[in-house]
């Protein structure tokens, strides 16, 4: 399953899939309440399947509600339904049950089989009405679900869930396979020996956010001052994300078009944050591989994993000496074997490609990717 996310062009037709969301907001609520009164009345809980024809039953009467598709009336008792077995399994461990939102705040209806159809360039027609998306990417293989969202600021994204596609064969176009090594300061460093810093905007950028977040929490609560600065803040906050996005895609072009095989170490994200603490969040490594994961499989480049535990920076990359211990702060050390002098990143840089090298074609090529979204 991958899930790829569109913007959809501002038009004043958008008004009818805003509507649609504030419907299926409704519709939430509605459920919401029939749940409580039939708990209230019977002592047992609605099951999802009477909620649904029930709810099927009222949408023929409402005119509203018939903005919904019935597969997205669907989605929401189902969902409903999820949210409710979450609360009986774990409410000692504080899971409250569904309850009720704002319809302002509502944010999207999800459609499974019917109600959508992708028509040619970068058209989608939902209920009988065509719009328009950014097509940053072509949709391949086959689609599961598409789900309109409402961001905070009122602009609508199509968010399409598809099956995978499968892999294409690897092309080996410039015959270079490369070990990395992620960092803090340095993003990436390469076993050739060159490096890529990490970008500095994105870290002035946060100065941006504390002074806006700052703004906003100041203002009165409800004044229309106080809504504008929200708006603000939200704002600088989708500019971070789409300026470190930008810049993700345009490193893993220019590492595919460089190199066959990409090597890394499988990312142990929750041990980095906590000797590294929250910058590693902002360096989000885990976005950056999965967007490099999705061109090099269009491209026909592999990507390859190698166990986080192999002791890639105590290891001579020149003479396959172990060191017992190397501590963190030390960034160059000679070999007690060989007598070469290791720069630590570029070391481990070297030893990853190594070992990645001698598990290409071998077919059992461990992968593992940390789950973060996009
Ligand atoms: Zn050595």
């Amino acid at each position: 399953m991958r899930t790829l996310r569109f913007k959809l062009y501002e038009h004043k037709r958008n008004k009818h899939l805003k509507r649609m969301i504030n419907a299926s907001g409704m519709i939430s609520n509605h459920c919401i309440a029939l749940h409580r009164r039939y708990y209230k009345m019977w002592g047992k809980h609605l099951n999802c399947a009477k909620l649904q024809s029930h709810i099927a039953k009222l949408r023929k009467r409402n005119r509203f509600w018939q903005l919904v598709g019935s597969q997205a009336v669907q989605d929401i008792c189902q969902r409903i339904e999820k949210a409710y077995q979450l609360f009986f399994k774990h409410s000692k461990k504080g899971v409250k049950p569904p309850g009720f939102k704002k319809v302002k705040k509502y944010k999207s209806f999800t459609l499974k089989q019917a109600g959508y159809k992708f028509l040619s360039g970068n058209r989608v027609k939902v209920g009988n009405r065509v719009y328009q998306f950014w097509k940053s990417r072509e949709i391949e293989g086959t689609v599961k679900t598409l789900t309109v969202k409402r961001t905070p600021l009122g602009e609508l994204f199509m968010v399409v869930v598809v099956d995978d596609v499968p892999e294409p064969e690897i092309k080996f176009t410039t015959g270079r396979i490369a070990g990395f090594d992620f960092g803090l300061k340095t993003f990436l460093t390469c076993s050739d020996g060159s490096s890529i810093e990490s970008p500095q905007f994105l870290k002035q950028s946060l100065n941006t956010i504390k002074k806006a977040s700052k703004q906003h929490s100041k203002k009165l609560k409800g004044s229309s001052n106080r809504e504008r600065a929200r708006k603000n803040l939200v704002r600088k906050h989708e500019d971070i994300c789409n300026a470190r996005r930008d810049w993700f895609w345009k490193l893993a072009h220019d590492l595919t078009n460089k190199f066959d095989v990409l090597c890394f170490e499988t990312l142990n994200l929750k041990g980095m944050q906590r000797l590294w603490g929250r910058k590693i969040s902002d360096l989000a490594f885990g976005e950056f591989l999965q967007i490099l994961e999705w061109i090099a499989k269009k491209k026909g480049k592999q990507v390859i994993f190698i166990d986080q535990w192999y002791p890639s920076s105590k290891t001579c990359s020149n003479c396959g000496h172990v060191l017992e211990k190397l501590d963190l702060s030390i960034r160059e050390w000679r070999c007690p074997s060989c007598e070469s002098v290791n720069g630590r990143d570029e070391n481990a840089a070297k030893n990853i490609c190594a070992v990645g090298a001698s598990t290409v074609g071998l077919g059992d090529v461990r992968r593992a990717v940390p789950a973060i979204a996009v």
